[in-house]
């Protein structure tokens, strides 16, 4: 086989890989959005399981609130019970200072459930909130997987097809250049076959090409190398 059918087959088997290269990318940005997807309503849940935290936080510090008012106002029914037993004036005063002084607290305590209240409802309108953009997002996630799920299947049916043609345009290269190929795109250079561009600069590394391989590209007498390994080609 002359080296420029050679090398016109190795282009076609470049241009396939890439191809495969760039259904796995693309099969990688969809796998990838479905999991952000999935990422966004486990976050919402999340949040919504600390937020019905809090609300339940509120709930026991209301409770405890109210267990104080109601030992308050025991306190208070007690010395009002009290009043027709004192023997003395001073002691009636200190009686009423005393009944004074529990009803001040309690209703500094019925301040803190007021308080209380006003934070619980608010901590529901947030709950509310969030649970409605949790089920935004599910629906959102379940409609957009979907869609990324049938490009998925039809990347992987397009990778099929190009594998099989893959495999007629490698049989048909000679072995040489189709080990030095493979060596190439094992090695992390996917792009292996590059094109000498009108610039002189190697499409592949982009350094210049070495006058001497240009030259002899130019004389047609066989496949040549960019330095950086790369078999060149020139576009028609
Ligand atoms: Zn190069």
């Amino acid at each position: 086989m002359d080296f420029a059918e050679t090398l016109k087959r190795l282009v076609e088997l470049q241009r396939t890989d890439s191809g495969l290269d760039d259904l796995e990318k693309l099969k990688k940005g969809f796998l990838l959005e479905i999991q952000n997807l999935d990422g966004a309503v486990t976050d919402l849940k999340g949040q919504i399981q600390i937020e019905k935290k809090n609300l339940e936080d509120l709930l026991k510090q209301r409770k405890t609130l109210e267990i104080e008012i109601g030992s308050l106002d025991t306190k208070i029914t007690k010395y009002q019970g009290q009043e027709n037993e004192v023997k003395s004036n001073e002691q009636f005063a200190a009686l009423k200072h005393e009944i004074e002084k529990s009803r001040e607290d309690k209703g500094k305590v019925e301040e803190k459930v007021l308080e209380c209240l006003f934070k619980e409802d608010e901590q529901k309108q947030k709950i509310q909130n969030l649970t409605g953009q949790l089920a935004q997002a599910e629906k959102k996630a379940a409609e957009d997987k979907k869609n990324h799920q049938q490009k998925i299947a039809d990347c992987e049916k397009a990778v099929v097809d190009k594998n099989e043609d893959r495999k007629k345009q490698f049989a048909e290269i000679p072995q040489e250049f189709a080990e030095g190929y493979e060596s190439l795109r094992s090695h992390g250079k996917k792009v292996a076959v590059a094109e000498a561009r009108e610039d002189q600069t190697c499409g592949g590394c982009n350094m210049n090409v070495p006058p001497q391989i240009l030259n002899e590209m130019r004389k047609n007498i066989g496949i040549q190398r960019c330095n950086c390994g790369r078999y060149l080609y020139v576009k028609d």
